[in-house]
């Protein structure tokens, strides 16, 4: 759950790369920073929070030259922490190199402890910085060569943007889990794991980065090969469900689109009777429109949210997080007075979100609450770059959907089918989708994945 950016041949690389560190803020709240190549060396900037907090005039215009690359990060990794944050600058005895991340490397402990049993000290907790250490360690003296002889040893998720001396450079993985695509706005190239940072720019999208190449921005344009041979593609579905910005491309897909969908779709599954259709604001949103048009029950913005807080999931204590949701909804009493609503959500992850709000909503005067959720039961821990919490604290794990509707004290519930999450285009999905979370089928070190919820499971 990160967001990386890299400007290629810009007067004003750095300014470029924080519009397009603001435009993808959803991706990441705890800490952001940029990297520029002023030609005679690299320049940085990060800190702790959010974008528009982290850098003013002055410190982008310390961050002098042509290319930038720059990261928000919301750990899945390595602790929340100024050393953690992102992108990691090094020097070496080839030069200089500066990366930034959006992934889960799910082998990277076994690679931290073969380098460490070596001798190399890490400055960071992140995977990303077991990257440098590999490149470090590789033969050829051309950068490009040595990348490529470094990913095929990472299993999991990695959309990466490099900066050298001369280029810069953007890789994912074979299996082309999260997100990258590439833009253009004159002569400069841009690199982003959502086009939303493309519309901020001015720049064009061209077309994603491939699962499995390297594309190299030099000045003779853009080059690209192949690290790895063509694998079965994995393209997280949960970017469409929850995590991706409504109004990006992903995967080719416009996000919007498929959320309002699988409202539609989820009205025709599971329709009930009601008097509105309330989105739970904002990841409800699409979903309720959707649901709403499908099923001809007015919509409703019966819940209304500050936007000056954030997600309230980004909070690690308990109670900051239940906290968090009477801080980020209030409702429309009018609205809900004497009602039949159905709530819609994106996902049901802990229950306790849902939980707090059917209660709000019976407190407004609702006379029924039916929670219709716009993804399958989330029943699986993600490996591959989504922060989602054990299995045993995954509500739909343990309990029936009878029990969890108790539990959040719903008068109904009900979820979009599998199938339907992928109605969208039924050629390409499910096979060319990863949807672990809701099945349980991982497709990239599965036995190491499957070892380590054994072992979580145990340590209760
Ligand atoms: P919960 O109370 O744990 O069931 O939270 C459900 C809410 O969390 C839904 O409104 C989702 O939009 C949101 N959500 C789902 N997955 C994530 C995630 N990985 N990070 C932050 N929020 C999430």
């Amino acid at each position: 759950m990160c967001g990386i950016i890299g400007i290629y041949n810009h007067p004003e690389a750095s300014k470029l790369a924080y519009l397009g560190l603001f435009a993808q803020q959803h991706r990441g709240q705890e800490s952001a920073g940029i990297v520029s190549n002023s030609g005679d060396g690299f320049l940085q900037h990060h800190e702790m929070g959010m974008v528009a907090d982290i850098f003013d005039q002055s410190v982008l215009a310390r961050l002098k030259g042509n290319q930038a690359i720059g990261h928000v990060r919301y750990s899945t990794h390595g602790g929340s922490s100024i050393k953690n944050c992102q992108p990691l600058s090094v020097t070496y005895s080839r030069g200089s190199v500066a990366v930034a991340h959006n992934g889960n490397i799910v082998n990277g402990g076994e690679l931290r402890k073969k380098f460490e049993e070596e001798g190399s000290i890490f400055q960071t907790s992140t995977d990303t910085e077991i990257i440098v250490h590999q490149l470090a360690k590789e033969k050829p003296a051309n950068f490009v060569d040595r990348l490529k002889n470094t990913l095929p040893r990472l299993l999991g998720s990695f959309s990466l943007v490099f900066l050298t001396k001369t280029r810069m450079i953007a890789a994912r993985d074979p299996w082309g889990f999260r997100p990258l695509a590439i833009g253009k706005k004159d002569e400069t190239y841009v690199v982003a794991s959502e086009t939303c940072a493309f519309d901020l720019i001015g720049a064009t999208y061209i077309r994603d980065v491939k699962p499995g190449e390297i594309v190299i921005f030099n000045e003779k344009g853009m080059e690209s090969i192949f690290f790895s041979p063509e694998q079965p593609k994995k393209h997280c579905v949960f970017e469409y469900v929850y995590f991706a910005r409504p109004d990006s491309l992903i995967y080719g897909n416009e996000v919007y689109d498929i959320r309002k969908r699988y409202g539609q779709m989820l009205a025709r599954e599971a329709g009930i009777e009601a008097d509105v259709v309330v989105p739970v604001p904002d990841s409800g949103l699409p979903a309720a429109i959707g649901y709403a048009q499908e099923s001809g029950i007015p919509f409703e913005m019966g819940l209304i949210r500050n936007h000056y807080v954030g997600r309230t999931f980004i909070e690690p204590e308990q109670s900051i997080r239940s906290f968090g949701v009477r801080v980020k909804l209030n409702p429309s009493h009018k609205t809900l007075k004497g009602k039949r609503v159905i709530l819609i959500d994106d996902s049901l992850v802990r229950g306790t979100t849902s939980q707090k709000i059917i209660k709000m909503v019976r407190e407004a005067g609702a006379k029924e609450v039916h929670l219709r959720i716009s993804s399958p039961p989330t029943s699986w821990p993600c490996f591959y770059g989504i922060d989602t919490p054990s299995k045993r604290e995954l509500i739909s794990s343990s309990k029936s959907i009878e029990e969890i509707r108790d539990y959040i004290q719903a008068d109904s519930l009900a979820y979009l089918s599998h199938e339907s999450l992928f109605s969208f285009d039924p050629e390409r999905g499910p096979k060319e989708f990863c949807s672990a979370c809701f099945t349980g089928e991982y497709a990239v070190d599965r036995e190491s994945i499957l070892n380590h919820i054994a072992r979580d499971e145990l340590t209760v």
